[in-house]
This record gives structure tokens, sequence and C-alpha cells, in this order.
């Protein structure tokens, strides 16, 4: 049976609505400027720390390999520099597959104690950075649906540093079919691996089933040999036209309400129960809401009223 695939900011948008995350699902995304330039100070961040490749992707292997590669490159600055940005992660919570990329990773030290003793430690923290348009804090509201997203990647990395992650769930989050294909044959395109300059007589060492696997396992060693996770997450929120720092959020991983969050999340995914909507509590949020025409809930109120 084939897992379903989730991205961290799809299940933390349902702590923020879940109605809004079903009509997403049924009218696709719908874009606004805020987003638009969310996406392009994320990627300037990017461009801060790493160059831009492109290249030219048509098969679910090619897809595959720039991911890993990513990853690889990601892992390699952070080990050299003690910070990255933009680095993907692949996991499994239950049945589910997460994929996603975090904001940032870097190295801090932390105060342990071994043996009656207060020792420095290296570890690796998680950073997720919010773009806002407005100069004010987030609400609450807000910082439960980011808390859980940040802890969504900390969960996702952490399964990576500790080898829960294997490589099967990297062929099944980025759907090659390993039914139909053998060791030796080719899953990289030919257009992929001109655009990374591969040449042609080299494109049985990097392009087959087998090189893109040993990849993934250069890549998952490469991960585990990180410094462990430290427990508290960083979320920066950023005010979009002068790049500001509004607000900064400093919480620590809590399992429970991570574990417990993930269940209640994924029974909708499972289709266990309907989407359920914000509530009388909430309902502030639909003014900000760009599904609000087509909403049930609020045809439902209109009905009422009539
Ligand atoms: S209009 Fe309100 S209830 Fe409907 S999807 Fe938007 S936020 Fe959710």
């Amino acid at each position: 049976m084939s897992s379903i695939i989730l991205g961290p900011s799809t299940i933390a948008s349902q702590f923020w609505c879940e109605m809004a995350v079903d009509l997403r699902r049924k009218y696709g995304e719908i874009s606004t400027p805020e987003k638009e330039k969310g996406t392009e100070i994320h990627k300037d961040r990017f461009l801060e720390v790493l160059e831009e490749i492109v290249v030219d992707i048509k098969t679910p292997g090619d897809k595959l390999h720039s991911n890993v590669h990513n990853i690889l490159v990601g892992l390699e600055l952070y080990k050299k520099e003690g910070l990255t940005r933009e680095l993907p992660i692949v996991s499994k919570f239950n049945s589910a597959l997460i994929m996603g990329i975090i904001d940032e990773v870097k190295e801090i030290e932390e105060i342990e104690i071994h043996n009656n003793k207060q020792v420095k430690a290296k570890k690796t923290q998680v950073v997720e950075m919010k773009t806002r348009k407005s100069l004010n804090p987030p609400s609450a509201q807000q910082i439960i649906r980011d808390k859980m997203q940040g802890m969504i990647y900390w969960y996702g990395l952490n399964s990576m540093i500790n080898k829960k992650t294997e490589m099967g769930d990297f062929w099944q989050v980025y759907g090659v079919d390993l039914i139909e294909n053998d060791f030796n044959e080719l899953i990289l395109s030919e257009e992929y691996m001109k655009s990374l300059e591969i040449p042609q007589n080299q494109w049985n060492t990097y392009g087959t089933l087998l090189s893109v696997g040993n990849l993934i396992n250069k890549m998952l060693k490469k991960a585990s040999e990180l410094p462990s996770l430290s427990k508290t997450i960083e979320i920066n929120y950023i005010h979009q036209k002068t790049l500001h720092e509004v607000h900064k959020e400093r919480y620590r991983f809590d399992e429970r309400f991570f574990s417990r969050g993930m269940k209640w999340a994924l029974e909708y995914w499972a289709g266990k129960r309907e989407p359920v909507s914000v509530g009388d509590a909430n309902n502030w949020k639909c003014n900000f809401c760009s599904y609000y025409t087509v909403c049930p809930s609020i045809h439902k109120k209109w009905k009422e009223g009539e």
C-alpha cells in the first residue's frame, strides 16, 4: 500500500483551519502578493549561502537525484560553516511520509550536565523563518501553527540523524518505481544529465538506479554524522518590507503535543473524519481566508441567516 506524502506546512495549516487545507486540495493554491514576497525572501536567503544551479527535471529519478544532491551540498556546507539553508528532509510518521525543506540549520553550543559537571556540547538547531506583511507580532493561533511546523521539521531532521529515515522512503517520496527498474537501468534523463554537464561516457556511473541508491546511502550516512539536535527550535518572524525581525519564538520540541497533533492531523488524510472548520471562537480567521466564497461553513452560515 502506498503511503500518503505530506509537507510540514500542509500538516501545520490544519492547526489554523483544516477546512482551508481541504479546499486547497479541491481548488488548488491561491497565490497572494504576500506569499510571493515570502518565497522571494526565502530564495534570497538561500542565495546568501549557496549557489543555485538550474537543471532540467524530466523524470522522478531526476527530481530525487537533485534533492539528494541538494541535501549533500547542504550537509557539507553545514559541516564547514556550521550553517545551511533550505535543507530538504524526508521522514516517516506512522504510515505517512513527510517531505519538506528546513529554512535554516545552524550549529550552536549548549550546556549539558555530565557526571555532575557542566560541559559545552555542539548541537544542531532547526530555525524556521516566517515573513510578515505587518509589523505586529503574530497571533497566538499563528504561533501554534508555526510551532507545529517547526516540530515537524525537527522530527524529520532527527529521523535522518538517528537513521530512522531509510533509502526506501526516498524512492517512495519521489515516486521512483522500483518494480519496473533494474539496478543498471538509467533512471536519470539525458536532459538532466546534460544540464549537470555529466559527460555521456559517465552516464552509467551517475544515472543508474544503483548509483542513485549509493548517493542516497552516502547522504544518509553524512546526515547521521551531524551533531545531535537541540530540543530548542527557533522561529524568526521577519517584516517583508524592512526585513526587520518583528518577533522571535524559542520553544522546545514537545513529544506529547507533536505525536497527538500528528495523529489528529493524519486522521483527516486517512479519511477517518471530515475536515474541521474554525468554529465560532475563531471565525475572525475567515476574514483573511482565500477560500471564503467557496467554503461550506460560510455557505451554511449564509443559509442560516436567510
Ligand atoms: S472561510 Fe473560515 S472556515 Fe472556511 S476555510 Fe476559510 S478560514 Fe476555514
